[in-house]
């Protein structure tokens, strides 16, 4: 049932032209279930050759025509959700019914950008001589590049893609090589809902050797990357080199604030849900658990019964709410974050220990009195470990929630109206979500602050990174 993958190049699927391969295992049961292509420096000239002339027909095409492409994309999305779902949680682990919504809300996107095409307004500058007409032009800035990683394969991919299209760019995506048929199955969707030859490319293989091929390509006009912050600030450097346009969606280390006057249940079961989703494997994931005295222990203890709630097993499995991590170095890497946290003095009210047998698997895991020497404090866990630890007074939190130099996300709980609205000015992250969980909808914005990347790929200044501004003024003569 799990398809191989090949190279989308110029309209059509084809193997690399050295015909190397990669493996792909599910990280539920260690299993090889399929191989991807893995293109060479042949492949990646075949895919900016067609990128270039795909570029020079897409920004032809009115933004009227683009969008009903779009339009049909999120259509066939739709209709294939379910059966996309499976090879999605075959790949990537997270069980089957995350993995539908995952699919039915990039399908959200396409739509949401596809309005966007149509709203791409420049502007007419009052002139200081009767005769004289200035306005500006917004046109697509060019053929992009973009980097996506393996924790949602198909909603990193559609956000940028949507974007790219809806401003007339075309678009070649180095997809995540742990799992690449669902991203296959995204763009496939695109072919079949009529996008001309070469708007979109999909290309595999090792990350480093394509995007150092790519970025400083002539023809390359716009990067987009989400990943971590290390391999992020390398790759806006080599953008920046190179004068490329750049957007950055990177690592972050979530602040959550729980006041004493918070609704402590609706806390612990929303935030539950959200620390687990995707076995934690989430940038804008809670991470950091900053609760006021009055109610730690009540907190710990209503949090902690909600994660035991929680069914970790393969995601195609019935019932099962946690799958696997993508990575085994994941694994290891939070059990050293584990270890080094009890050991600095935090303790355990849940899990803590990889689970036996194959696949991936971490208990999800709640840390309390988490003194701020443990490394996990200050490094990214990204996996199923949540820190808990008392504060004070506000301004205790608000420092504690600003130390690091990552600001993504931050979620709040509080029913005091003047904390509610101070939080807003204080946190410094790009988001902040309070008393409810609020985040990734199209139409809102998404992206960080500090050492968690610039730009925005949601909302309505998310297409403004994939076109340029120009002048042009007229005199009537
Ligand atoms: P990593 O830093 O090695 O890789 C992260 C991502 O970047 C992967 O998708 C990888 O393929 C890609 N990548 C790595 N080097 C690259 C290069 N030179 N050019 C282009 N792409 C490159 O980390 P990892 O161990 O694979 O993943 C764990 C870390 O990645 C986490 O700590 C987290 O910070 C980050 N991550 C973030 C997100 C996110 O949504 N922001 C998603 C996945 C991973």
């Amino acid at each position: 049932m799990y398809p191989n993958t090949q190279l989308f190049i110029d309209g059509e699927w084809r193997d690399a032209v050295a015909g190397k391969t990669l493996t792909v295992t599910n990280p539920a049961t260690d299993a090889v279930i399929g191989q991807v292509a893995h293109a060479g420096e042949a492949d990646l000239e075949l895919a900016l050759a067609a990128t270039e002339r795909g570029f020079k027909l897409w920004r032809e095409t009115s933004a009227h025509r683009r969008a009903a492409i779009m339009r049909q994309a999120a259509v066939l999305l739709r209709e294939r959700a379910g059966d996309i779902a499976k090879v999605m949680t075959a790949e990537q682990g997270k069980p089957v019914a995350q993995a539908k919504a995952e699919i039915l809300g990039a399908a959200d996107v396409i739509d949401w950008f596809a309005g966007e095409a149509s709203r791409t307004y420049g502007q007419i500058i009052p002139s200081r001589q009767q005769d004289v007409q200035q306005q500006t032009l917004k046109l697509p800035v060019g053929p992009v590049a973009a980097f996506t990683p393996w924790n949602f394969p198909i909603n990193q991919i559609v956000r940028k893609l949507s974007a790219a299209l809806a401003a007339g760019c075309s678009i070649i995506v180095k997809g995540p090589e742990e799992t690449p048929a669902s991203p296959a199955a995204l763009i496939q969707a695109f072919v079949d809902a009529g996008i001309p030859a070469g708007v979109i490319g999909l290309v595999y293989g090792t990350p480093a050797e394509i995007s150092e091929y790519l970025i400083p390509h002539p023809t390359i006009r716009k990067i987009s990357f989400t990943g971590s912050t290390r391999v992020g600030k390398h790759l806006a450097a080599l953008a920046g080199q190179h004068m490329k346009k750049a957007t950055m969606e990177l690592g972050g280390h979530a602040p959550v604030l729980i006041f004493d006057d918070a609704d402590l249940d609706a806390a612990a079961k929303e935030l539950a849900a959200s620390k687990f989703r995707n076995a934690g494997q989430v940038c804008i994931a809670p991470t950091r658990f900053l609760i006021q005295q009055g109610v730690y222990e009540a907190f710990v203890e209503k949090f902690t019964a909600e994660v035991n709630k929680l069914v970790v097993g393969n995601g195609q499995e019935d019932g099962v709410t946690m799958g696997p991590m993508v990575l085994g170095r994941s694994v290891d890497a939070i059990e050293t974050f584990v270890e080094d946290a009890i050991a600095a003095g935090a303790k355990l009210t849940t899990g803590g220990k990889r689970l036996a047998g194959n696949g991936n698997f971490f208990a999800p895991t709640v840390l309390r009195d988490v003194p701020l020497n443990a490394r996990a404090m200050s490094e990214e866990p990204f996996g199923p470990v949540a820190l808990l630890r008392p504060f004070n007074d506000y301004d205790e939190a608000i420092a504690e929630a600003n130390r690091l130099p990552y600001g993504l996300a931050a979620y709040a709980y509080s029913r005091n109206i003047a904390t509610v609205n101070a939080l807003g000015r204080d946190v410094e992250s790009g988001m902040l979500t309070i008393n409810h969980i609020g985040f990734g909808l199209p139409e809102t914005p998404f992206g960080g602050v500090k050492d968690s990347g610039h730009g925005t790929e949601g909302g309505s200044e998310a297409i403004e990174a994939y076109l340029e501004t120009r002048f042009v003024t007229v005199a009537g003569r």
